[in-house]
C-alpha cells in the first residue's frame, strides 16, 4: 500500500520508502537488546527520508524515544507523535530555548555544567521537576560535559536538583569498527561516571554499538543507519532490511558515434555506437559529482554506466547493453542492485551522507506504512 501526497509528474524520478522495512529494522535492532529499550535517532529529518512518516511508522512498531538535533527538528516532529513519545534534542539547551522546549515538551540533552544550571533555573520558574538527558563527553570530543564537568556534577549532585534525569548518555566515536580500542576505553569511562549516578539509567550505543554486544547496551539504544538499512556491521553482510529505492525517468535518448564526447568537460569519448540516455537526477538531487564516470544505474539486471560528468539536475548514462528502453522508462539508482552503502563507497563517502543529501525533487512516495497511518 503506497501513500503519496500528489501523484508523480511524467519527467519526475521516484523515491520510494519502505516503512515496512524500517519497522522490520527496528524490530530487529529491538530484539538484538535484551533488556534495554530501543529508541531511534531521526535527526536531519529522519537521513533524509521525512521525519514524520519515519517516526510515525517506528512509533506504530512500539518505539518511543525519538533523537534530532535540534530544537527546530523537534517542534516539527511533536506534531507528529503522540504525547507520550519523548523528543529528544541531541544539540543541547541553548540560551533562550528553555521556554519553547517546555512550552512543546521537548527534552534537552544537557551537555555542559551552564545548559545544566540553566534548565534547573527554567524548573524552578515552572515550579515542576523539568526533564532531560545528561551527556557526558567519554571520546568524541564533540558535544557533552567534559571529564572534568562530569566529575564537577558527580561530586556536587545538587547542581541537578529541578532536574528529572531520564538518562545519562555518551556518544561511541568507533562503533563501527569492532577492533578499535577506543571503544572499550569509552565504556570504561562512561561505566565508571554512570555509577556514580545510582538510580538513573542509562544511553550509549548508536546502530553499530548495538552489534558490539550487550555490554554496551546500557537501558536505551539509540540506532539511527541500521533503521534507514545503512549496514551497521561494515565488512560483514548487512543484517538489515534496505529502504530506500530510486527510480530516475528517461528524459531523452540518443545514439552517437565517435569522435563525439558526452557531457561537461568533454570528458567521455565514445569509442564505438553508443546509446545514451538522459536521466533526471543530478548532483543538485544528491547524486554526487564524484560519481562520474564511476557510478552506474540499472535496467532490469542489466548494469548502464555512468557516461561522463554528472551534471546539476541530469545524468547520462550508456544504455547500449539495454536496447529495449524507452523515454518515460525508469532507470533503478538506488536499490536491490545498487545499495545506499556501495553508491557511498564509490563516491568516496558513507551511506549516511547519501541518504541526508537525496533532494527534494524526487516524488516521494511511501509504502507498506502497517497499520496505515490514522487507523
Ligand atoms: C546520530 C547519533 C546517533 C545515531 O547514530 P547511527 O550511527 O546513525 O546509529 C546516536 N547518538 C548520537 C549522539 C548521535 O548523534
Amino acid at each position: 500500500m503506497a501513500t503519496e501526497l500528489q501523484p508523480a509528474r511524467a519527467s519526475q524520478s521516484v523515491l520510494t520508502v519502505d516503512l515496512g522495512a524500517v519497522a522490520a529494522n527496528y524490530r530487529l535492532l529491538r530484539a538484538r537488546l535484551s533488556r534495554a529499550r530501543c529508541g531511534a535517532a531521526v535527526k536531519a529529518d529522519g537521513y533524509g527520508l521525512g521525519a514524520a512518516r519515519i517516526a510515525g511508522a517506528l512509533a506504530k512498531a512500539g518505539c518511543e524515544d525519538f533523537f534530532v538535533a535540534d530544537l527546530g527538528e523537534a517542534i516539527a516532529l511533536r506534531e507528529a507523535l503522540l504525547p507520550s513519545a519523548r523528543v529528544y534534542v541531541l544539540n543541547g539547551l541553548l540560551p533562550g530555548e528553555a521556554e519553547e522546549f517546555c512550552r512543546h515538551g521537548i527534552v534537552p540533552v544537557l551537555n555542559d555544567l551552564g545548559q545544566i544550571a540553566a534548565w534547573a533555573a527554567a524548573a524552578r520558574v515552572v515550579g515542576r521537576p523539568l526533564p532531560a538527558i545528561v551527556h557526558f563527553d567519554t571520546g568524541m570530543s564533540r558535544l557533552g560535559l567534559p571529564p572534568a564537568e562530569a566529575a564537577c556534577l558527580a561530586d556536587d549532585p545538587l547542581r541537578l536538583s529541578g532536574i528529572d534525569l531520564h538518562y545519562v548518555m555518551s556518544h561511541l566515536a568507533c562503533a563501527d569498527e569492532p577492533e578499535h580500542p577506543l571503544n572499550h576505553a569509552q565504556l570504561a569511562e562512561f561505566d565508571l561516571l554512570r555509577r556514580r549516578f545510582q538510580n538513573v539509567a542509562a544511553s550509549l550505543a548508536n546502530s553499530s554499538g548495538i552489534f558490539l554486544g550487550p555490554d554496551y547496551h546500557f537501558d536505551l539504544a539509540r540506532p539511527g543507519c541500521a533503521l534507514y538499512g545503512i549496514n551497521p556491521v561494515p565488512g560483514h553482510p548487512n543484517p538489515m532490511t534496505p529502504v530506500v529505492r530510486l527510480e530516475a525517468k528517461i528524459l531523452q535518448l540518443r545514439e552517437i558515434d565517435p569522435p563525439r564526447t558526452v557531457g561537461y568537460g568533454a570528458a567521455h569519448r565514445v569509442t564505438a555506437k553508443t546509446r545514451v540516455a538522459t536521466v533526471a537526477a543530478g548532483y543538485a538531487d544528491g547524486w554526487l559529482r564524484a560519481l562520474s564516470g564511476r557510478g552506474g544505474a540499472y535496467v532490469g539486471d542489466v548494469r548502464v554506466p555512468f557516461a561522463g560528468r554528472v551534471s546539476m539536475d541530469l545524468i547520462t548514462l550508456d544504455v547500449t547493453a539495454a536496447p529495449q528502453v524507452r523515454v518515460g522508462d525508469s532507470v533503478e539508482l538506488m536499490g536491490e542492485h545498487l545499495p545506499v552503502d556501495d553508491i557511498a563507497a564509490t563516491a568516496g563517502t558513507i551511506g549516511y551522507e547519501i541518504l541526508t543529501r537525496l533532494g527534494s525533487r524526487f516524488h516521494r512516495r511511501y509504502i507498506n506504512d502497517f497499520p496505515p497511518a490514522g487507523a
